[in-house]
């Protein structure tokens, strides 16, 4: 391994060891806390090879027109900044990330603030931002000789998963927990050739199995403990910068589940500054689902120093996680950077999502906590009109249509949860409506609306 480009860093007690030398459940044996990757020549104090920012600034911008495969990745764009890989030949690429910046007018006008923008990673290979991760883990699996990956998920990591090892014609294997399964997710692993193991406890149960599996057997772990996934996760920071000019904008929004992916943009940002690519970071905010909230609890009660971990309950599942990994990362992140972590209710989450829906942008629900978040932040003033913001959707809308078809048919709140906002779910539900096979049935259809939808 190429141990003078990349090291590993615990994040509990500093201890650094080569790539290859991590536990298989990259958990620290002094502390078992996790690792962060670390670039000696240039993000350690006394590096003497940093890369030249406004270099790279020029290379990048280059790459968009080139024809090579791994420049039309929106990850290995960026290698540079990656360099975990011997040899970026053995990158396994679904052409990821390059994902679309959409402005948000009518959102930005309901709030009365002029620049907000949705940076959309469902908009990726599988649907998810998991994507931009596991190119760069798994390229790694490949790379070090692995012919099975593994992950305890029911969502959208297996689904990535599995489509990269596909790719690479890897073998993968999915440990789900017994009862709620998202199908729209597991029927990608399925297609995407998985071995599907259904077991009889919960997620913590899974990755305790799998944990003990990844010792015994030449398996590699590719849940978000593995920190090579957050290096992959951290290029689109680097792409809203660049969309921005290299201005980066004031605040970005980021759902929080087991809080990998916020602190990967926070990493990301990070190593921008350090490389004076950017002169600031900007303010990073997380949001939870209520019923998931531990982070948000934890910035209450004690500033984001301690989490306690709680059952976890939301219709918004990709969030659905009580007990986050990387909450240590995720806490340093918001506050190193001077942004917040909130939560909000299921009422909230639905209807900021059909709200962004209005505008075309379909998303997952745990991509509208954003929208939903950001409304609380203007609301007391901790976002301010002229603020430039950024959500980062981080699911697309069809991995859960059954939510969008339940709320607009009026079956997914309970009546308490719906009730403070049924104005604005009156505005924004529709149903299907049925009529007769006639075009005057039809029109009749139209009149019937025409006063009531704005
Ligand atoms: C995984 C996922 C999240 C949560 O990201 P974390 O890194 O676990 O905080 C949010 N939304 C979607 C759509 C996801 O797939
Ligand atoms: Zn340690």
């Amino acid at each position: 391994m190429n141990d003078n480009l990349h090291q590993l860093r615990c994040f509990g007690c500093g201890a650094r060891i080569r790539g290859e030398q991590a536990a298989p459940d990259f958990r620290c044996v002094v502390c078992g806390d996790l690792f962060e990757v670390e670039y000696p020549g240039w993000n350690q104090r006394g590096g003497t090879d940093r890369p030249n920012g406004g270099a790279l600034k020029w290379l990048w911008r280059e790459r968009r027109s080139s024809s090579e495969l791994l420049d039309h990745s929106g990850v290995w764009r960026f290698r540079e900044l990656l360099p975990i890989l011997d040899s970026f030949g053995n990158a396994v690429t679904l052409r990821e990330g390059h994902t679309p910046l959409y402005h948000l007018p009518r959102a930005a006008k309901a709030l009365g603030i002029d620049q907000l923008y949705a940076k959309h990673q469902g908009m990726n290979p599988t649907g998810s931002f998991k994507d931009t991760g596991m190119t760069a883990a798994l390229s790694v699996a490949k790379e070090r000789g692995f012919e099975w990956v593994a992950c305890a998920s029911t969502g959208n990591t297996s689904a990535a998963m599995a489509a990269y090892a596909a790719r690479a014609g890897m073998r993968s294997l999915v440990l789900i927990p017994e009862g709620k399964i998202a199908w729209g997710k597991l029927s990608q692993a399925m297609d995407y050739g998985a071995l599907t193991c259904q077991v009889k406890t919960d997620f913590d149960g899974c990755l305790k199995v799998l944990t003990e599996i990844v010792r015994e057997a030449p398996i590699y772990l590719l849940n978000s403990v593995n920190p090579y996934r957050l290096e992959g996760q951290k290029t689109p920071a680097i792409e809203i910068a660049e969309s921005f000019d290299w201005h980066v904008p004031d605040h970005i929004i980021v759902p929080g589940g087991n809080l990998g992916n916020s602190s990967a943009l926070g990493k990301g940002f990070r190593e921008l500054r350090e490389l004076g690519m950017i002169t600031r970071m900007p303010k990073i905010t997380v949001i939870q689902a209520e019923g998931a909230n531990p982070l948000a609890r934890s910035f209450r009660t004690n500033g984001g120093t301690a989490i306690d971990p709680v059952e976890a309950h939301t219709r918004a599942t990709a969030i659905r996680i009580g007990n986050p990994a990387s909450w240590r990362k995720a806490s340093r992140v918001v506050l190193e950077t001077g942004g917040w972590c909130l939560d909000v209710t299921e009422g909230e989450i639905a209807v900021a999502k059909a709200e962004l829906g209005r505008e075309g942008i379909g998303s997952e629900p745990a991509s509208a906590v954003t929208l939903a978040g950001l409304k609380k932040l203007v609301a007391d003033g901790r976002v301010t009109e002229s603020d430039t913001v950024v959500l980062v959707l981080t699911g697309h809308t069809l991995k859960d249509a059954d939510y969008t078809i339940d709320f607009h048919r009026g079956q997914l709140l309970s009546p308490e949860e719906a009730v403070p906002f049924a104005s604005e779910i009156e505005a924004l539900r529709r149903d299907a409506v049925e009529v007769e096979g006639t075009p005057k049935a039809v029109l009749a259809a139209i009149e019937a609306v025409k006063g009531r939808w704005a």
